[in-house]
């Protein structure tokens, strides 16, 4: 295996494979391991050498964890690409190099089959499904992470020597709690996951066909525009408040709803429409869309443009949405800050929203409100490590650039808005009644920060609320010399 160093004319390439361009590392080299070996000598090559090791698969983290000037060696997750059954684990073993598009590709026109997953192609199976992993099919089928059958971990003992291990889900595995970290922890924890292997829960896997969920044949996609002149106040509260009351009414696991995924992209007026785009599945997927249009769009009051079109499942899963994640602009700088909803939001909330969103600034931003719950809803806050199972949206404060000028005001913008959402918990989403945290694959370190957490509740309570104790020992177990960290990573137990 190579080390690629700054004179080799992959280098540059290669650390600019990141999504978000906030964030620049320089590590004196980069290795590409195409086995699990290889990636246990590139990680004992680094730990003996005392030079910092990170990993990366798919390069979307939101942060800076594996852009961090302090890394000195990239382990580079893209070339271990297989997509496989085996036969003697019964479940189908998934490597961390594979994007989530591909891996959509390969389930599907191999088995006929999918596995739930996030809503970009490009995003690394490595990083992502151990973050929980929500997406446009999560209220049907529920997280990534609540099919994980398996990992294979590289990781260093406490003399500083890498190895390999495996931990899967059964109950007599004494490796059991590293599996379980592995369904929520969060990426660059615990050491190199090479490969994920994942069934349902309910099946014994014993046929690939069957090992996870059938693909549906088509889905019916959504595009409903409108524009934002023709809103004010009043409007404006009709539309978040009818599209918080439908999650309200239809996140239950029991709902005849959870085939419909919707996301509300309150934008800010600067991009001069507000739009809902969503999905259904199933044969009555026309039916509920109307359903829901009528229920969400129509009390608004206002006028809109309405798309609805059915797609093969493939062509859907491989270019969702096409206009969405910037296309064309690949220099996007970008900060995304996270929360999980029990509850629609308040008058007040509103509120600020409005003043926020129609603020005259010269940036780009948009409030993002997800659906959530349906059957990410029927699994145990502790039964996996993402712990937030009772949520009906997942509403996140996003902004974006590309020259620096727009860094300052887009930033100030961004995390004001998000703390002046939260004003009675210390502008973050305390577990409480109405909120409950916020995403670990979604981080963000002004929650670890004084300056923007002001709840007295620790940035870990809000990704992992009462998982985190548990979190702490696996870390302790398996990563003694903390070879892995970064600003949001789990501290072992003492
Ligand atoms: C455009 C965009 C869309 C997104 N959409 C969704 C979504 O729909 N649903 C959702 O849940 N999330 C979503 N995310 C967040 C995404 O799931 C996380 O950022 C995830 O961590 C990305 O994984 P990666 O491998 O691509 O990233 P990387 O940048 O490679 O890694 C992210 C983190 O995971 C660690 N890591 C990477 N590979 C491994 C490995 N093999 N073993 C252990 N640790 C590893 C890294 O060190 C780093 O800390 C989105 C992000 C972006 C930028």
């Amino acid at each position: 295996m190579e080390k690629i160093t700054p004179n080799d004319i992959r280098y540059s390439d290669l650390v600019s494979k990141r999504f978000n361009k906030r964030f620049t590392g320089k590590p004196e080299y980069i290795r590409l391991p195409t086995s699990t070996n290889e990636v246990v000598a590139a990680l004992q090559e680094a730990v003996s050498s005392k030079r910092r090791p990170v990993v990366r698969s798919g390069g979307h983290c939101l942060e800076g964890f594996v852009s961090d000037p302090t890394a000195q060696v990239l382990i580079d997750m893209s070339l271990m690409t297989s997509v496989a059954y085996d036969a003697d684990k019964s479940a189908f073993a998934v490597e961390a190099g594979v994007t989530v598009g591909e891996m959509y590709r390969r389930l599907f026109l191999g088995w006929g089959v999918l596995l739930p997953a996030g809503e970009h192609p490009g995003i690394g199976m490595g990083g992502h499904v151990l973050g929980g992993a929500f997406g446009f099919i999560c209220r049907e089928y529920g997280l990534a992470a609540d099919y994980l059958y398996g990992i294979e971990l590289v990781t260093v003992d406490a003399s500083g020597k890498a190895y390999s291990v495996i931990a899967t889900r059964e109950d007599n595995d004494p490796n059991r709690e590293l599996w379980w970290a592995h369904t929520g922890g969060g990426g660059g924890n615990f050491g190199i996951v090479t490969r994920y292997w994942l069934r349902s829960p309910g099946s014994d896997g014993a046929d690939p066909y069957t090992a996870l969920p059938k693909a549906p044949a088509s889905v019916t996609t959504f595009r409903i525009g409108w524009e934002w002149k023709d809103f004010d106040e009043i409007s404006f509260s009709r539309l978040v408040q009818s599209f918080g009351a439908w999650c309200l009414e239809h996140s239950k696991p029991d709902s005849p709803y959870i085939q419909l995924f919707a996301i509300l992209f309150l934008n800010h007026r600067n991009i001069g429409k507000l739009e809902i785009k969503g999905l259904c599945t199933g044969e009555h997927a026309t039916r509920l869309i109307n359903e829901y249009l009528t229920a969400v769009a129509a009390p608004v009051g206002v006028a809109y443009t309405q798309q609805i079109e059915v797609s093969p499942w493939l062509q859907f899963a491989l270019n969702p949405f096409p206009e969405l994640f910037m296309p064309g602009v690949d220099n996007v700088q970008v900060k995304v800050k996270d929360s999980f909803f029990r509850k629609p939001f308040t008058d007040s909330q509103i509120a600020t929203a409005y003043k926020y969103l129609t603020a005259n600034l010269p940036i780009g931003g948009v409030l993002g409100m997800a659906t959530y719950g349906g059957k990410v809803n029927t699994v145990g806050p502790n039964a996996t490590a993402s712990a937030q199972r009772d949520c009906i949206m997942d509403v996140a404060c996003n902004t974006g650039w590309v020259d620096e000028l727009g860094a300052g005001p887009s930033l100030d913008w961004v995390c004001n808005f998000y703390k002046d959402l939260f004003p009675g918990s210390g502008g973050v989403p305390v577990p409480n009644e109405q909120t409950d945290g916020a995403m670990i694959n979604h981080p963000d370190t002004d929650l670890a920060t004084d300056e923007w957490n002001r709840s007295g509740v620790p940035w870990y309570t809000l990704y992992y609320k009462d998982n985190y104790p548990r979190l702490q020992q696996v870390k302790a177990r398996w990563d003694p010399l903390n070879i892995f960290y970064h600003a949001l990573s789990i501290q072992a137990a003492r």
